[in-house]
C-alpha cells in the first residue's frame, strides 16, 4: 500500500513538471529505487529464518532465567506430545522444540519460530496428558499466529526490525543490536500479550488438541485448577499478571465450545500415561 503511494507520489511529481523542463537525466534513479525499496522493506514481514533466529535468542534468554529440568524422560515425553500437536497445524515444519523449565512458578511460554516452554510448577498442577496437550496447544497457537512477533514489532519500527533480523542471520546473532532486539522481545514476557491474543490462543489451542485426538476440555480443566490457587501466591503472580482473568478465559471457552465437541465420553483415560511419564504414582 505504502509502496503504491510512494510510486503514485513519484508519478504525480513527474506530471506536475512542465514536459520541456523535465530533465530525466537529473533524476537519481538509484536513490529513487532505494526509497521505494525502503518502503517495501518496511512493509515486509520478517521471514521465517529471521523469525526462528529471533525466537532462538529469546528462548536462550528465557532459559537463562530458568534452566531446563534435568529429567530426560519428562523432556522427551513433553516433546512427543508437543510435536504430535504441531503435526496437526499449518506450520508442522518449524523446528519445534518443547522444554520443561526447572521452575516452581506456574507458567508456560512460547517464542517465535517454535520454542515452547512449560514450568515443572505448571506440570505439577496437571492431571492428564489431555491437560498438557491443551496448554501446549495454547502456546503453539501463539507461535502459529506470531503473537510475540507482532508485540515486538509494535515496540520497534518494522524497518529496523527487518534490518536487525537480516544482520543477525548474517552475523549468527553476534550483532549487539540484535541482542537489543532480543531483550526487547524478552520484555514482552514480563508485560504479556494482548488479551485478544490470549483468547485466540485458547480457542485455537482447543481445536488443535481436538484435532490431535485429545479431549478438548483439557485446557479448560487446567484453567479451572489454576482458579483454585490463591492469586496472592507468588508462584502464579507472573502468569496472572500477564494473562486475562481465568474466569473470562473460561467463560469465553465455554461459549465457543458448547455444542461443538460432542461425544467426549469415548475419550481414553490419559491420566495413567501422564503420571507414568512424570514418574509419579497417581495422586
Ligand atoms: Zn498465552
Amino acid at each position: 500500500m505504502k509502496t503504491n503511494q510512494a510510486i503514485a507520489m513519484l508519478c504525480l511529481l513527474g506530471s506536475m513538471l512542465p514536459a520541456a523542463a523535465f530533465d530525466f537525466g537529473s533524476i537519481d534513479w538509484k536513490k529513487a529505487a532505494e526509497a521505494v525499496q525502503k518502503v517495501q522493506k518496511a512493509n515486509a514481514d520478517i521471514n521465517e529464518p529471521q523469525e526462528i533466529s529471533l525466537g532462538e535468542g529469546i528462548a536462550s534468554n528465557l532459559l537463562g532465567a530458568a534452566p531446563l529440568l534435568d529429567n530426560p524422560p519428562v523432556q522427551e515425553y513433553v516433546n512427543r506430545v508437543g510435536r504430535w500437536l504441531t503435526l496437526q497445524t499449518e506450520r508442522p515444519d518449524l523446528p519445534w522444540q518443547f522444554g520443561v523449565l526447572d521452575d516452581n512458578d506456574v507458567n508456560a511460554f512460547s517464542a517465535p519460530g517454535g520454542y515452547v516452554f512449560i514450568t515443572k510448577g505448571l506440570l505439577a498442577q496437571m492431571n492428564s496428558e489431555a491437560e498438557l496437550a491443551g496448554v501446549l496447544a495454547h502456546e503453539i497457537s501463539h507461535v502459529l499466529r506470531k503473537h510475540h512477533l507482532q508485540a515486538i514489532k509494535k515496540g520497534a519500527r518494522t524497518e529496523l526490525l527487518a534490518d536487525l533480523a537480516n544482520d543477525a542471520i548474517r552475523s549468527n546473532g553476534g550483532d549487539p543490536r540484535f541482542s537489543k532486539l532480543v531483550s526487547a522481545g524478552t520484555e514482552v514476557y514480563a508485560r504479556g500479550l494482548d488479551k485478544q491474543d490470549e483468547f485466540e490462543a485458547d480457542r485455537m489451542g482447543v481445536v488443535i488438541a481436538a484435532r490431535a485426538g485429545y479431549d478438548p476440555y483439557g485446557l479448560p480443566a487446567v484453567l479451572q485448577t489454576l482458579q483454585s490457587i490463591n492469586p496472592s501466591d507468588s508462584s502464579v503472580a507472573l502468569m496472572f499478571k500477564t494473562h486475562p482473568a481465568l474466569a473470562d478465559r473460561l467463560s469465553l471457552l465455554d461459549q465457543e465450545m458448547t455444542g461443538h465437541f460432542a461425544n467426549q465420553e469415548n475419550q481414553p483415560d490419559l491420566a495413567p500415561r501422564f503420571f507414568k511419564a512424570m514418574g509419579i504414582s497417581r495422586k
